[in-house]
C-alpha cells in the first residue's frame, strides 16, 4: 500500500532520469556509444537556458538519449556536434507529441499506468485537467477552525507516533501554532512512522472533525513537509519552500488519481508541472486568428498554465465551474476540432456524386395515391426537406427525428416512392426482426395496392428464400427490401440502389452506420447491372429517441437533421402515474376494466428470471402469477428476448390481432411495436429503467383515439437519480426534455442505455456543461471552411485541418474524415 497524500516515485523511473555528462567527457556521438550505452530514443529538443525559459529563448538541438541505466545523455547542435550541457542549463523541451515516458518522474512503467487513462503523450498529460480546485491560499489559524470545514493549516510538528487499536494501527501527529495544538490522525498509518520530526513545518489540508470530547482533529489530511523550524534562518527556508510549493499557499489543482490510487493528485501536480515547464515556450496555435478573435481566446500555452496553476485573483467559482478564460480556451479548442472534422465531412459528402431524383407531377401523384391519411404539418415539412435533398446531385445524409408515434414510417414510404418512381431501389433496415416484419406488413398494405414490389429479407428466412430474394434484388425485380442486419451482413447486391433508410438508428450504433454507408458504395459499384460505379445512394436515418442537440451536433454532426415535432391528430395525452407495488391490486383491477372496455395492456418487467441478488420481480414468474391467479379469465401472453424467433412472432401477432388481452414482457417490446388499442402500460420496478427506455416503453401506448395510461410501479428503494427519472416521466411526455435530462443523468457515453460507439470521449469538454461553446465551435468551423478570404488565409486553414486530422485520427481512430 502506498501512502495517500504522498507522491509516488517509481524506482525504475528514477533511474531513468538522464544524467548529463560534462562537455569534456564526450567529443562525438561515437564516444558516447563506446561508453556502452544503447540508443534508446532520438529526438529533436530545444535547449533553453533555465533562466530564460519563460522568455522563450531557445536553440534547437538534436539529442540522443542513451540507455537509461547508464544514465547518459548527449545533445548535438545542428552541425551534429555533441554539445554537453550541465543539468542546470538544459531544460529538455518536450514536444506535445512526445511520449509521456520521457517526462521527468514518469518512465516506461508509469507510462503504462497512464495509458490506461488515455494519457499517452505530453499533450494528453497537460490536458489532464483538475476536476476541482482547493483554495489553500489562505492558511488558517488552528483557533479559528470549525468542525466540518475543509481547511489548510500550516503548523509545526510537536510529536508523532503510531498506536494500535483493535481494528487498525493509527498514526497520530500533533501540530502546533504557538500554544494551540491540533491532532492529526491517519488510519492504517503505519507507513508514516518516521515521517515527521519535531520542529518541522508542515502544511496540512483536510476536513476538520470533532471527536467525542469535542476536540477538533484532522483525519487523513494531505500534508507536505515544508522545512525544519530549527534550521538556520528557519523562517526563510520555510518561506521559500512554501513559495515554490505546489501544495499550499495557492489555489491547488486536484486531479483524479490513477492506477488504483497509486498515482495521486499530488503526483500529477508534480509531473504535470514538469511537463508544462518543458513544453516549447511558444506553442503554435492551431486555431485560426479570426476564430480566436471571435471568442477572445487566450494562447494555448498560457491557457494550459493557468488551468493547472491559476493565478492569484482568479475567481474560485469560475475555476470550479470550468469557466475561466483558460478553461474556455481549452474546451473550445477541443470542440472546435471535432466540429471542424464534422463540417469537413459534410462538405465532402456534399461534393460526392449521388442521384438527382426527379420530383415531377407524376411522382407527386404517386405519393398522394398511397397516403392513408392526411399528413400532419410536421410530416409535410420534413418530407419537403427530404425531397429537396433527394433532388440534389449530392447524396442525402439526413437524420429524421420524431418522437414515438409521430408518424415517421409514412414519411419513409413517401421518400421510398420518390426513389422507386425514378427507377431506383430502396432498402429499409430495422433493428429487430419484429420491427422489420411490422414495416413489411405495413409496406405491403400501403404500397402493394399501388403496384410496388416489396420483399422481406431477415436472418431467419430459409436459405432458399433468401437466395430468391437476393436474386430479385440483383435483377431489379424488387423495388423495396425491408430487413434487419441481414442486409448488412449478407452479400446483397442491388441492381440500382438509390435510397437507404435506417429505422431506429440508435440501435445500430454509429459504427454500423458507417459500415452501412460504405457497403452501399462498394455494392453499388460491384453490382453487375450498375453503370454508375461512383454514385452513392441517399441515406435517411430515423430515430424515435430524441437526441439532445449537443449530441446531434457531435454524434450526428455530419448529418442534416429534420424533426417531426407534432403528433398525428386525435391522440389524447397519456396519463402517467407513479405508484408503489404494494398497491398492485388496484392496478390489476384497473387493467381488467380497460380490457373489458375492449383495450389491451402491457406489463413490463426488468428481467426475465428472478435472481437472488437483485430480488426483482421477473417476467417468467409474474407471467405465471398473472395468468393463473390474477387474470385467470383473460388471455395473457409472454414475450421476452430468449424466446425462439418463431414463438416471438406468434405472440406478437396474436397480440396485434387482439387474441391476447395482456402482454407480459421485457423491454423487447420497447421499440416501434404498434398496437393501436393498447391503452395501458404497467412497468414494474420502474425505478430500474433508464429514462430513454421508460419513454420508449410509454410510446407503445396512446397510439389510438382512446385515452391511455402509463403506470410506473416501484418496488423497493428508489435512488436519487431514480426519483428524478420517475418525476420527469410523470411531469412531461416531451421526448426532448426527457432526452436532455437523460443526458445529464447519465452522461453522453451512456446515453441511450448502451455505450455508444463513436461518441467522442472528450478530454476537457463536457457536452452537458459546454453546450454553448459547442454551438460556437460549429459556427466557427463553418466560418473556417468557407475560407480562404480576407479573414482567414489558406495557410491557416491548412494548419487547422492538419491539426484536426492528427487529433481526429488519435481520438476517433476508426471514423474516417476526409
Ligand atoms: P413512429 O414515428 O413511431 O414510427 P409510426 O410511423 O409508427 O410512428 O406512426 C404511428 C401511428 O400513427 C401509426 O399507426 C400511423 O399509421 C399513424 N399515423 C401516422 N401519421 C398519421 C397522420 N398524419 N394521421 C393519422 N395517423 C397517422
Ligand atoms: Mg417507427
Amino acid at each position: 500500500m502506498h501512502a495517500p497524500g504522498e507522491g509516488l516515485d517509481d524506482p525504475q523511473d528514477r533511474k531513468a532520469e538522464t544524467k548529463i555528462y560534462r562537455h569534456s567527457q564526450v567529443e562525438t556521438t561515437r564516444d558516447v556509444l563506446d561508453c556502452g550505452g544503447k540508443v534508446r530514443h532520438y529526438e529533436e529538443v530545444h535547449q533553453v537556458p533555465h533562466q530564460h525559459r519563460r522568455q522563450g529563448v531557445g536553440e534547437v538541438l538534436h539529442t540522443l538519449i542513451l540507455d537509461t541505466n547508464r544514465g547518459l545523455k548527449v545533445a548535438q547542435n545542428r552541425d551534429g556536434k555533441p554539445v554537453m550541457v550541465s543539468p542546470a542549463n538544459i531544460a529538455r523541451v518536450l514536444e506535445p507529441s512526445t511520449s509521456v515516458q520521457y517526462v521527468k518522474g514518469i518512465g516506461p512503467r508509469l507510462a503504462e499506468v497512464l495509458s490506461a487513462k488515455g494519457i499517452h503523450t505530453v499533450d494528453d498529460l497537460v490536458h489532464y485537467l483538475p476536476f476541482r480546485y482547493e483554495d489553500r491560499l489562505n492558511p488558517r489559524g488552528i483557533a479559528e477552525l470549525r468542525p466540518g470545514e475543509m481547511a489548510t493549516v500550516i503548523a509545526e510538528v510537536r510529536n508523532s507516533g503510531l498506536f494500535r487499536t483493535r481494528r487498525m494501527p493509527i498514526f497520530q501527529m500533533v501540530a502546533g501554532q504557538g500554544r494551540t495544538k491540533l491532532k492529526c490522525l491517519w488510519f492504517n498509518g503505519a507507513y508514516l512512522r518516521d515521517k515527521f520530526k519535531p520542529g518541522q513545518m508542515v502544511a496540512l489540508y483536510g476536513k476538520v472533525e470533532q471527536d467525542r470530547g469535542g476536540e477538533l482533529q484532522l483525519h487523513q489530511p494531505q500534508f507536505e513537509i515544508l522545512g525544519d523550524a530549527n534550521e538556520e534562518g528557519p523562517g526563510d527556508t520555510a518561506e521559500k519552500k512554501l513559495e515554490s510549493s505546489l501544495e499550499v499557499g495557492r489555489i491547488v489543482p486536484i486531479y483524479e488519481s490513477a492506477g488504483q490510487g497509486r498515482l495521486t493528485a499530488r503526483w500529477f501536480r508534480r509531473v504535470i508541472r514538469t511537463a508544462l515547464e518543458a513544453l516549447p515556450p511558444q506553442l503554435q496555435d492551431p486555431v485560426p486568428a479570426t476564430v480566436r478573435e471571435h471568442l477572445s481566446l487566450i494562447p494555448p500555452r498560457e491557457a494550459l498554465w493557468r488551468v493547472h496553476w491559476p493565478e492569484a485573483g482568479e475567481s474560485f467559482a469560475d475555476l470550479q465551474n470550468a469557466h475561466t478564460p483558460a478553461h474556455l480556451r481549452l474546451i473550445f479548442e477541443e470542440l472546435f476540432f471535432v466540429e471542424l472534422g464534422l463540417e469537413l465531412k459534410r462538405r465532402e459528402q456534399k461534393a460526392r456524386t449521388g442521384v438527382a431524383f426527379q420530383l415531377n407531377e407524376g411522382v407527386r401523384q404517386a405519393i398522394k395515391k398511397i397516403l392513408p391519411f392526411h399528413p400532419t404539418e410536421a410530416q409535410k415539412r420534413v418530407l419537403k426537406e427530404i425531397a429537396s435533398d433527394m433532388e440534389k446531385a449530392s447524396p442525402m445524409r439526413r437524420l429524421l427525428q420524431g418522437d414515438v408515434g409521430s408518424g415517421k414510417t409514412i414519411v419513409a414510404f413517401e421518400a421510398a416512392i420518390i426513389a422507386i418512381e425514378n427507377g431506383y431501389q430502396v432498402a429499409l433496415m430495422a433493428p429487430t426482426e419484429i420491427l422489420a416484419q411490422q414495416h413489411y406488413f405495413s409496406a405491403r398494405r400501403i404500397l402493394e395496392p399501388a403496384g410496388y414490389r416489396v420483399v422481406l429479407l431477415t436472418g431467419s428466412l430459409e436459405d432458399d428464400r433468401k437466395r430468391d430474394i437476393r436474386r430479385h434484388l440483383a435483377q431489379g425485380n424488387a423495388q423495396l427490401v425491408i430487413g434487419t442486419h441481414a442486409l448488412l451482413e449478407q452479400k446483397v447486391e442491388f441492381a440500382r440502389l438509390g435510397l437507404v433508410i435506417v429505422d431506429e438508428q440508435h440501435r445500430f450504433g454509429v459504427m454500423q452506420r458507417f459500415k452501412l454507408m460504405k457497403k452501399d458504395r462498394v455494392e453499388t459499384g460491384q453490382s453487375p447491372a450498375s453503370t454508375q460505379a461512383h454514385v452513392e445512394p441517399d441515406v435517411l436515418v430515423m430515430t424515435a429517441t430524441p437526441i439532445p442537440r449537443t449530441l446531434a451536433l457531435t454524434l450526428y454532426g455530419d448529418l442534416d437533421v429534420s424533426v417531426i415535432n407534432e403528433l398525428p391528430p386525435g391522440r389524447t395525452p397519456i396519463v402517467t402515474r407513479r405508484i408503489s407495488d404494494d398497491r398492485s391490486g388496484e392496478v390489476w383491477k384497473f387493467l381488467c376494466k380497460q380490457v373489458e372496455a375492449g383495450h389491451r395492456a402491457y406489463v413490463v418487467y426488468p428481467v426475465i428470471e428472478e435472481n437472488e441478488e437483485t430480488e426483482l420481480k421477473a417476467a417468467l414468474k409474474m407471467y405465471k402469477e398473472l395468468s393463473n391467479k390474477v387474470f385467470p379469465h383473460l388471455k395473457v401472453g409472454l414475450l421476452h428476448g430468449r424466446l425462439e424467433p418463431d414463438l416471438k412472432d406468434l405472440v406478437m401477432r396474436m397480440f396485434q390481432k387482439g387474441e391476447l388481452h395482456i402482454l407480459v414482457a421485457t423491454t423487447v417490446i420497447e421499440v416501434g411495436v404498434d398496437v393501436a388499442n393498447a391503452t395501458v402500460m404497467v412497468i414494474e420496478h420502474a425505478e430500474r429503467f433508464g429514462l430513454a427506455q421508460l419513454h420508449q416503453l410509454r410510446g407503445r401506448i396512446g397510439r389510438g383515439p382512446a385515452k391511455s395510461y402509463c403506470v410506473l410501479m416501484t418496488g423497493g428503494k428508489v435512488s436519487e437519480d431514480g426519483e428524478r427519472r420517475l418525476d420527469a416521466m410523470v411531469r412531461t411526455s416531451d421526448g426532448f426534455q426527457i432526452a436532455e435530462l437523460d443526458l445529464e443523468l447519465r452522461g453522453p457515453g451512456e446515453f441511450f442505455g448502451t455505450r455508444q460507439a463513436g461518441v467522442p470521449s472528450f478530454q476537457v469538454a463536457n457536452l452537458v456543461r459546454d453546450r454553448q461553446l459547442l454551438e460556437a465551435a460549429r459556427r466557427e468551423a463553418a466560418v473556417v471552411l468557407a475560407g480562404p478570404n480576407a479573414e482567414i488565409s489558406q495557410e491557416e486553414i491548412d494548419r487547422a485541418l492538419h491539426h484536426m486530422r492528427a487529433r481526429w485520427q488519435k481520438t476517433y481512430g476508426l471514423v474516417e474524415v476526409g
